[in-house]
């Protein structure tokens, strides 16, 4: 029998998809869950997305757009917690899951589990439904400690065996693993073994009706900022995504009268922020350094629009939603070669990859970028076109592509 309906169970434990973006634990991933569900509802499939209550005030069912829901399951309390603390509370998530599922009479053909946590949730449920299991890990443990030692990044502690253990684990057990860049795939099948043939490719997107072009100066006064010349940085604030690379940058470029906007840093990133900002201020560029907090999703069009350019000098991405938007919004980027950028950025056209975040050679880019040869012919429309090609509903339509297959594969069940 062919199934045409995906009825999928999304999980999500730690972090909500409607989460604070740019807080220490919501990024690119809540966006890729958020878009896909939506995605896949619009092409006729139905999808709950299950995550762990974190605030007492949490509605427990939101319809987040037709055929996507967002359901809030309680599992060790209903306050934020650690991230290992979890752990020890994925089998009440799993059967507090079962118990809503039960008695709402729901059923699902597919479990669509997103990072290392909610994997090991979706076993247990992979077991009693006897369903596909598909999961994504949007970072891996042993590429994390990796570049950290690579980096002789000591800040933070490395990512526990436990998770590396799990990770393994999933990646024998499941039906089917999703990475977003080829990169992704050879780290899996290195790092834990896995078959190429279990792992599909499929790409992020951009919501291209929501980070589109506008008037610079028009989004500059909407912000409030003046004539400078505009260097962006948006991202959670993590010593992963070298943002003080980018502030040991400036002093190279103290001629060009720039100002650095860091976007992204909640309550939970206040130390890490101060740490960012005593450098600026011993490096005698604090004049020239704007923390703006976090942003909201949907304000960032203004920024991405008003910004010269946006950097993205991170030492790891699984993909890096960051570059996509700016380029959607026709705004080049400077980039480390991690994640999806090579494959987006077109070099010396649209941006810039750079072999490493160094921050001189962070700032020759950026220099080049901005009064080099070309600088003024650049028109934000070719480069919004250059990433055309990079729509949610393109990944959701690889995504059924991939794994509806899997609905009538005998021996999943
Ligand atoms: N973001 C946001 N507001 C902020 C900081 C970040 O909306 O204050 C969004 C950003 O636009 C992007 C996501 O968070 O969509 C970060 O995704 P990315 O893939 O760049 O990094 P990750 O969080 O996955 O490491």
């Amino acid at each position: 029998m062919s199934h045409s309906q995906m009825k999928v169970a999304m999980l999500s434990a730690h972090s909500c998809p409607v989460g604070k973006l740019g807080t220490r634990d919501t990024g690119g991933m809540s966006v890729c869950i958020r878009e896909l569900a939506c995605e896949l509802g619009r092409l006729g499939h139905s999808v709950d997305i299950y995550t762990r209550v974190h605030d007492p005030d949490d509605r427990q069912i939101y319809e987040l757009c037709n055929n996507a829901r967002l359901i809030h399951l309680t599992a060790g309390g209903n306050e934020e917690i650690d991230k290992l603390v979890l752990y020890s509370h994925l089998p009440a998530f799993a059967s507090n899951l079962e118990e809503f599922r039960e008695r709402r009479e729901l059923t699902y053909n597919m479990i669509f589990s997103h990072y290392w946590l909610s994997g090991v949730a979706g076993l247990s449920l992979q077991q009693w439904w006897r369903v596909p299991h598909v999961t994504m890990f949007h970072t891996l443990g042993a590429v994390k400690n990796a570049v950290k030692a690579e980096a002789h990044l000591s800040a933070g502690d490395d990512e526990p065996e436990l998770r590396v253990d799990n990770e393994r684990i999933l990646v024998e057990k499941c039906h089917r693993v999703v990475a977003s860049t080829e990169q992704e795939k050879q780290a899996i099948t290195g790092y834990y073994g896995a078959s190429p043939g279990k792992i599909s490719v499929i790409p992020c997107g951009v919501n291209l009706d929501q980070f589109t072009v506008l008037d610079m100066a028009q989004a500059r006064r909407y912000l409030s900022l003046d004539g400078e010349r505009i260097v962006l940085c948006v991202g959670r604030i993590d010593p992963l995504k070298g943002v003080d690379k980018l502030i040991k940058a400036l002093p190279y470029l103290r001629d060009m009268r720039l100002k650095l906007i860091v976007i992204g840093g909640g309550d939970d990133s206040r130390s890490d922020v101060e740490e960012l900002r005593g450098l600026a201020r011993s490096l005698e560029v604090d004049h020239a350094v704007v923390f703006a907090g976090t942003v909201k999703h949907e304000q960032l069009v203004y920024y991405y629009n008003a910004a010269d350019v946006c950097v993205v000098p991170s030492y790891y991405e699984s993909f890096g939603l960051v570059a996509l938007e700016s380029l959607a919004c026709g705004t080049p980027v400077v980039a480390t070669d991690v994640g999806n950028h090579r494959s987006v950025i077109r070099q010396g056209e649209t941006g810039y990859v750079v072999r490493d975040n160094s921050p001189r050679r962070l700032a020759d880019r950026i220099a080049l970028l901005l009064t080099g040869p070309g600088s003024d012919k650049r028109s934000a429309s070719s480069i919004r076109a250059s990433v055309s090609g990079f729509s949610w509903s393109n990944s959701a339509e690889a995504f059924v592509r991939e794994c509806r297959p899997l609905l009538d594969d005998s021996s999943v069940s």
